[in-house]
């Protein structure tokens, strides 16, 4: 590794990649540690079942890459490095335990056809939710894509405020904090409609009674109807590499096998990075960490002079539930039961609804393995047949309900044993799951060819950021969001440790592929901020001075 670099990041999740990529753009010469053998982070495709099988090992749904700020500036140059993404029309759908169904599809008349189809009204209560939205659309999705402790946060809520009045804006805060519960039980009728919608807030790391997960699951609700669930044609992959290329045609590089513990800080600020190997990197711009508060205040920055309330803030961080991937690999595709269009919809939740997914929400936060989890079958081949040999199919699941340590099963099956994710218990859990999806899909256990499953432990195990196994590195609740993303004590970006900047999925706007954090920071070194700017001739004049 040659030195002389501007900027270091540390990790390389989907936001440092992006980060990265568009610093490079903007001539920084940009380096990207990473301490496993892949870089993505919780991007990996990989054949781990038969040979031919490309599996998403975890994230595997692009929309918020799709829509997202980085994508609409990256665009061309990552199609021009081979990336292409491929869509659907029939994004999600639902299945009951009696194998009935609900699909939100890409078709807004459609929808609003079969919702009056579910119960009277249901459809003009969805047009009136997509209706009452989009004029308040470029604010909402800007509440996600804006540093809000910054004078654009500021300038986002005088644009709030100047559109809508004091009465508009109390309303349109109030509604956004309401739970998923409330907002679809008073929008529609038909418990169908429930169940559709529902699952969704299991996906921003909340549940359906959280504070928040009304508003997600109408953002949620209306980005997939508009946008679909878009792939890349060969997976996760073609994403990283394609990344990756932009900053090395840059000047930069990215290197794996290569564990960073400390942070250099010398006089308040962030000069560059100490690895496991003893080996110092020097940055002479700024420093970005992907990394949890745990990891950044009690390990990379461990005695570096930082205030108390920052280090108190990072202990008081919480995580959320853990989560289990289940990856299949079978012969032929599946033979759903009831409505056809389940074996072409890209995301399938199978739950009771409403009450079910707040059951098994529950059962985990109390340390239980759930009776009747959500089981999220996500089948990439229903959008990207070149995934796997054809006549064959991939199957992903995603149970986001589940302890990082079990205390004991709701359905007083399984012995939780010493409270850890042995293999049995993974084992056993996943034979559960499986069981359940098989009363849906008559030929699952036939043409299985062979089943991978990952436990909370072992996400943990794959990325340091997914504490507990939980994939969106710290909790969503309301006190770790938006505001106060990773925590009231530590909110936004920036650090105690002046040129150090923190960003990942524990920070705002959060988890999930749109790689905010990444490009809001990458903004900030290119274009800093007036108060940033004149610190930074304040501290040139100072060095000009001397002592
Ligand atoms: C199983 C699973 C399924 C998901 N599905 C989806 C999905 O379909 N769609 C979606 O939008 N989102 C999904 N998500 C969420 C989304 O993938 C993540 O929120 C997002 O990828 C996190 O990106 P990040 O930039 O925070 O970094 P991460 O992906 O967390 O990567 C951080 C990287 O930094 C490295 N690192 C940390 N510390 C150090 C250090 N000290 N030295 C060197 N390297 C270090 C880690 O090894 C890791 O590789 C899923 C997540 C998981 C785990």
């Amino acid at each position: 590794m040659s030195p002389g670099w501007d900027v270091i990041f540390v990790g390389s999740g989907i936001n440092s990649l992006v980060g990265g990529a568009l610093l490079a753009k903007a001539g920084r010469r940009v380096l990207v540690l990473e301490r496993n053998d892949y870089l993505g982070g919780a991007i990996k495709t990989a054949e781990i079942t038969e040979p031919g099988f490309q599996h998403e090992v975890f994230s595997s749904w692009h929309p918020l890459f799709v829509g997202s700020a980085a994508y609409g500036e990256l665009k061309d140059d990552l199609h021009a490095r081979g990336l292409e993404y491929l869509n659907t029309d029939l994004p999600t759908g639902v299945v009951f335990p009696d194998g009935s169904s609900a699909f939100l599809t890409t078709s807004h008349e459609e929808n609003v056809a079969a919702f009056d189809g579910y119960a009277a009204g249901d459809g003009k209560a969805w047009q009136s939710v997509v209706e009452a939205f989009m004029p308040n659309a470029d604010i909402a999705f800007a509440v996600l894509g804006t540093e809000l402790w910054s004078s654009a946060g500021v300038g986002l809520a005088l644009k709030a405020y100047r559109r809508m009045g004091r009465r508009g804006l109390a309303e349109f805060t109030g509604g956004m904090l309401s739970t998923c519960r409330d907002w679809v039980t008073s929008t529609f009728a038909s418990p169908k409609m429930h169940g559709l919608l529902a699952p969704w807030v299991l996906h921003t790391g909340l549940g359906p009674d959280a504070a928040l997960s009304g508003f997600m699951t109408q953002v949620i609700g209306v980005a997939i109807e508009m946008g679909g669930m878009p792939v890349p044609r060969g997976g996760g992959i073609k994403l990283v590499e394609a990344l990756e290329s932009v900053i090395r045609d840059g000047g930069g590089s990215c290197e794996t096998g290569t564990d960073v513990e400390r942070i250099l800080v010398t006089d308040g600020l962030a000069t560059g990075v100490r690895l496991v190997d003893g080996e110092t990197l020097l940055a002479s711009e700024a420093v970005v960490a992907n990394a949890t508060p745990t990891q950044l205040y009690g390990r990379l920055l461990a005695g570096a002079p930082v205030p108390a309330e920052a280090s108190e803030g990072a202990r008081r961080f919480r995580y959320g539930r853990g989560e289990m991937q289940i990856h299949m690999a079978l012969s032929e595709p599946p033979r759903w039961g009831g409505d056809e269009r389940l074996a072409r919809t890209a995301i399938v939740h199978v739950t009771p609804g409403l009450d079910g997914v707040s059951r098994a929400v529950n059962e985990a936060e109390r340390g239980l393995l759930p009776a009747e989890a959500t089981i999220v079958c996500g089948q990439p081949m229903a959008v990207d047949p070149s995934r796997a040999p054809e006549g064959s199919w991939i199957i992903w699941i995603q149970l986001q309900e589940l302890p990082a340590r079990v205390r004991g099963d709701a359905a007083g099956e399984i012995e939780a044993g010493d409270g850890s994710w042995s293999e049995d218990l993974r084992e056993r859990y996943a034979d559960r799951i499986q069981a359940r999806l098989a009363h849906h899909i008559a030929n699952l256990d036939s043409a299985l060819l062979r089943r991978v499953v990952l436990s909370p432990a072992d996400i943990e195990a794959a990325n340091i950021n997914m504490v507990g196994g939980d994939i969106y590195s710290g909790s969503c609740a309301l006190d770790q969001n938006l505001l106060w993303r990773p925590r009231p004590e530590l909110p936004g970006h920036r650090t105690p440790v002046r040129s150090l900047y923190q960003i990942g999925a524990s920070t705002h706007p959060g988890p999930g592929l749109g790689a905010g954090s990444g490009t809001l920071v990458a903004q900030e070194i290119i274009r800093p901020s007036p108060p940033r700017r004149a610190f930074r001739r304040l501290a040139a004049l100072r060095e000009r001075r001397g002592p």
